[in-house]
């Protein structure tokens, strides 16, 4: 049985005092710190890691990270290791973000880099994949998919290491989502992908989550798709009430 995920994203959104949000989930859940229970994952910017962590300590919420440097420490301006993610308190942390894909360039073997530097520091990773608008118009999405996971997972995945976020592009912050059926193809594809490489048992533990638009009125529905174990929320991560409700929907 996998244990249902709910991640938020929060991006570069989020001064001290939407550190109350984190709380006020905390307590609305504060009964759902179970295994039985959906997992609450909130990724604020880096500056709110250590705090957040701090004020959820002993809660349902578990703080994540949003990206990570493939090194430990060194020469890098500007970044953040997992060694450091760690150290604040979180025990997840995103890659390959579609924005950080586009943005920065980052290829999925610089993801698979980080990734290993990630779970060398006992961070989960979330590798997120998915495909652009155009590569869905013209019949290219399994090949995208296959070749982002292919590329972007280390060996050794595991369960306990590697969750998958399956992001179409152009999902992302537009209101508009996949058909159910879509979702399902793709969903089906990664988990038959990860059992041929990594075996039955661990291609059968790692969580696929569902990312783009995901909202408290379409997440109980994308949920009940076969391989969908919550979900990577983006801006309706943002207010504790609309998270909430979300993580209520996955909760079923
Ligand atoms: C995301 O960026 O990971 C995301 C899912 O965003 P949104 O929910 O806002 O579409």
């Amino acid at each position: 049985m996998r244990r249902k995920l709910a991640a938020g994203n929060w991006k570069m959104n989020g001064l001290g005092a939407a550190l109350d949000e984190a709380t006020s989930l905390a307590e609305s859940h504060a009964n759902t710190a179970t295994e039985a229970a959906t997992e609450i994952v909130l990724c604020p910017p880096a500056t709110l890691v250590r705090e957040m962590a701090r004020r959820c300590q002993g809660t349902a919420v578990v703080v994540g990270g949003q990206d990570c440097h493939e090194a430990a420490s060194g020469a890098h301006t500007g970044d953040i290791s997992a060694e450091m993610l760690a150290d604040a308190g979180a025990k997840y942390v995103i890659l390959g973000h579609s924005e950080r894909r586009a943005a920065y360039g980052e290829s999925s073997d610089l993801v698979r880099h980080k990734a290993r530097r990630a779970w060398q520091a006992g961070l989960r990773t979330i590798i997120c994949i998915g495909e652009s608008e155009d590569q869905r118009q013209t019949g290219k999405t399994l090949d995208v998919i296959g070749e982002q996971l292919a590329e972007s997972v280390p060996h050794n995945a595991s369960g306990e290491t590697l969750v998958i976020a399956y992001e179409p592009i152009w999902a992302i912050g537009t209101g508009r989502i996949p058909t159910l059926d879509d979702i399902g193809e793709v969903h089906e594809f990664i988990r038959a992908q990860l059992k041929a490489r990594f075996g039955g048992d661990a291609g059968d533990a790692v969580r696929l989550l569902y990312g783009g638009s995901m909202k408290p009125d379409n997440a109980a529905e994308i949920v009940r798709v076969a391989n969908v174990d919550g979900g990577l929320v983006g801006g309706a991560s943002l207010k504790a009430a609309d998270f909430g409700r979300i993580i209520d929907a996955i909760n079923g």
